[in-house]
């Protein structure tokens, strides 16, 4: 009878690459809230234990980067700090004790930088709960630079054939919606509203069809309702010109909506476009932070409102191997990384088709 060797093989102190990365680097930083990032050389940091270096081949813009660069939210990033949550690359220096990893590899850094993975949230599938998380481009420094620190069990392999420019949308756009439909609950034949069709909402549409869901999709501007019909939509409302809980109430209700768009106003149509029983997922973070929703009809209603924050490690393997299969379309067009305060300007002024990825 033989004996299967089951120990791991002893991770190597160190490794790097063979080309020897540089000491200082170029990134975008945010020195201080609604005021351009510049772009400047970087320090690289030494890798603690269980960190990567990743060369940066492409970091999607979303709009949480804009947040972050704007102090939007009630917990703020610490100035001065390196912005991005979408990025691709590849890993280029392993620290001590990486063995998820290897030199070479293609991985994607998320939202989600770091999660302690011991606590209840941590064993129980909800990652994206744990209290000691670190999050990419937010309490530890992004992926708006020439290179990035990742810590190699947070990271997530790209699988060969996927492209790095369609991966990095994925990474937070593509993860967030995919997981929110998930969250939705959404089955064959319910009618999903999808607010807002830009970064997240033009893949929500796609994920909620293929969950089985039929899709009505909500936008102020006319080119992202096209698109959004030419990504599965079967309906469309411009809120800018016709009221959306009218419309889709005359469709007999969303069983599910969700609510992407960066704008109070667009969470409360949401809610009142839903039939009895429905959902109402939130997942947009506007600045300003109230909605107003009537008890009454939420009871007699049962209608459930509930908040769900990208998704995990597993929810993005997911994605992946969706697009993989060429189940998906990601809509991106590439810049510098260096024009990254036109592109913000442009995703505020609603420019941009769905995706802007930065190229380093
Ligand atoms: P985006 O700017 O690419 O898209 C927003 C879309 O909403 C645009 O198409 C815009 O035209 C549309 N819109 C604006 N006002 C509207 C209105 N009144 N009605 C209907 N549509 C309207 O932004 P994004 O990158 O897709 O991010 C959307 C939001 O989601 C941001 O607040 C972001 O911070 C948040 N976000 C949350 C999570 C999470 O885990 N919960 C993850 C990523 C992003
Ligand atoms: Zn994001
Ligand atoms: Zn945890």
């Amino acid at each position: 009878m033989s004996i299967i060797d089951v120990r791991p093989t002893a991770p190597e102190l160190h490794d790097h690459a063979t080309e020897p990365t540089p000491q200082t680097y170029r990134a975008a930083v945010v020195h201080e809230f609604r005021t351009p990032m510049t772009i400047e050389q970087v320090s690289r940091r030494t890798l603690e234990t269980g960190q990567v270096l990743v060369k940066v081949e492409a970091t999607g813009l979303c709009h949480t980067d804009i947040h972050a660069a704007h102090g939007d939210w009630p917990v703020k990033p610490t100035p001065p700090f390196v912005p991005g949550h979408e990025g691709v690359g590849i890993v280029v220096e392993r620290g001590a004790a990486v063995t998820e990893v290897a030199v070479g590899d293609r991985v994607a850094m998320p939202w989600l930088g770091y999660a302690c993975g011991a606590c209840d949230y941590c064993v129980s599938g909800w990652e994206t709960l744990c209290l000691a998380q670190k999050n990419m481009g937010y309490s530890i420094d992004g992926t708006f630079g020439e290179y990035a620190v990742a810590y190699g069990r947070m990271v997530v392999k790209v699988p060969e054939g996927v492209d790095p420019f369609d991966a990095a949308p994925l990474t937070c756009a593509g993860v967030t919606t995919y997981k929110a439909v998930k969250v939705a609950g959404t089955r064959s034949s319910n009618l999903v509203a999808v607010f807002g069709v830009g970064g997240l909402g033009h893949l929500a549409i796609q994920y909620a069809a293929i969950a089985g869901g039929r899709v009505v999709a909500v936008d102020i501007h006319e080119e992202k309702l096209e698109l959004a019909r030419e990504l599965g939509a079967e309906f469309t409302v411009n809120a800018a010109t016709e009221d959306p809980i009218e419309a889709i109430q005359k469709l007999g209700g969303a069983h599910q909506a969700i609510a992407l768009a960066v704008a109070p106003k667009a969470f409360e149509q949401a809610y009142a476009s839903l039939r009895r029983g429905g959902t109402l997922v939130f997942v947009a973070l506007p600045a300003d932070n109230e909605v107003k929703l009537p008890i009454f009809e939420t009871v007699l209603n049962g209608i459930t409102v509930v908040g769900s924050i990208v998704g995990t490690r597993a929810d993005l393997r997911e994605v992946f191997a969706l697009h993989a299969a060429g189940k998906t379309t990601v809509i991106r067009e590439t810049r510098s990384l260096a024009d990254v305060n036109e592109a913000i300007a442009d995703v505020e002024a609603g420019r941009v088709a769905a995706r802007i990825v930065l190229e380093p």
